[in-house]
């Protein structure tokens, strides 16, 4: 097995072209590392019929290409089913009645970030529960952790270290919950090297340690600046001029936006639109800029 890295595009619209350049590195650290690159559709929520195909077709219109079939998490259910039953069995797990409302109204964990689960319903009795079953909520699964925090590798960032909490493997409503999903994804196709934004960071410690006990490979990681605006914040559709479809639109081809994404990232001259064989010679971890691509509509 050669390992592999992946783009795991969730398909709730177009992508704007902070997503094309972080698939751009992803697709950069798996080939010039010899692995495979794989893709996955991250559909379980949130989907906008068409985006999928489109992303795909922009993705290639770049020119990245990958590895076997693409994978569509609305097909592998079963999968995270099996993996929840297995923490099930192991006692690593409980109900959690709350709504997102009561979580927000809580008391937040002492030493959690924000959005950390207090730990509301950890210690229900069975006949709490019971009750609360009976008035007909139907509850989130939940992670019981035994760890504060957990570790892992970026290669960007090193050793990091981030708090882990009683994170919901599947909603009251059956939907799998991400930070399952993606272990239990990354294992099934072989991925070992995770290349995606840094908004993600935070989340690298849950899925590692998510990933521990399981019994499945935790993957080397390399969370990269993300795309903003000209005010500071993320870059988002309603900046304008930021999908593949925009910039056709603007008279740019394929080739140039590439050229235009490679420049940011150092691997291109202005105006320069090299090949993808090209810019995998040129690429370098070591010498990517370390700080956020601000895009400012041209
Ligand atoms: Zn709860």
């Amino acid at each position: 097995m050669r390992g592999a890295g992946r783009f795991a595009p969730s398909p709730s619209g177009d992508l704007h072209l902070g997503n094309l350049r972080t698939a751009l590195l992803a697709w950069l650290f798996a080939r010039s590392s010899g692995r495979d690159f794989r893709m996955r559709v991250e559909d379980l929520d949130r989907v906008r019929p068409g985006a999928a195909q489109s992303q795909l077709a922009d993705l290639a219109a770049i020119g990245l290409d990958w590895d076997g079939a693409v994978v569509h998490q609305s097909d592998r259910l079963s999968h995270y089913d099996d993996a929840v039953d297995k923490l099930v069995a192991a006692d690593l797990t409980y109900e959690c009645f709350c709504t997102r409302r009561e979580i927000q109204q809580a008391v937040t964990a002492p030493h959690g970030p924000d959005g950390h689960y207090p730990g509301t319903c950890r210690d229900l009795t069975s006949e709490q529960r019971r009750a609360k079953r009976d008035a007909g909520r139907p509850p989130a699964i939940r992670l019981r952790s035994e760890v504060a925090d957990f570790e892992v590798h970026d290669l960007l960032r090193g050793r990091h270290r981030g708090p882990v909490d009683d994170v919901v493997l599947r909603r009251g409503d059956g939907v799998h919950a991400y930070n399952l999903a993606v272990i239990v994804d990354d294992a099934a196709q072989g991925v070992d090297q995770v290349v995606r934004g840094d908004d993600l960071l935070s989340s690298a410690p849950r899925q590692a340690y998510l990933a521990t006990l399981l019994g499945l490979p935790v993957p080397v990681f390399a969370h990269v600046p993300l795309a903003l605006n000209g005010d500071g914040k993320r870059l988002a559709k309603r900046d304008g001029a930021v999908t593949l479809a925009d910039q056709r639109a603007a008279g740019r081809t394929p080739d140039t936006v590439r050229g235009a994404l490679a420049a940011s990232l150092g691997l291109a001259e202005p105006d320069e639109s090299p090949s993808m064989t090209t810019l995998l010679d040129r690429f370098d971890p070591g010498a990517l800029p370390r700080t956020p691509w601000v895009f400012t509509r041209s």
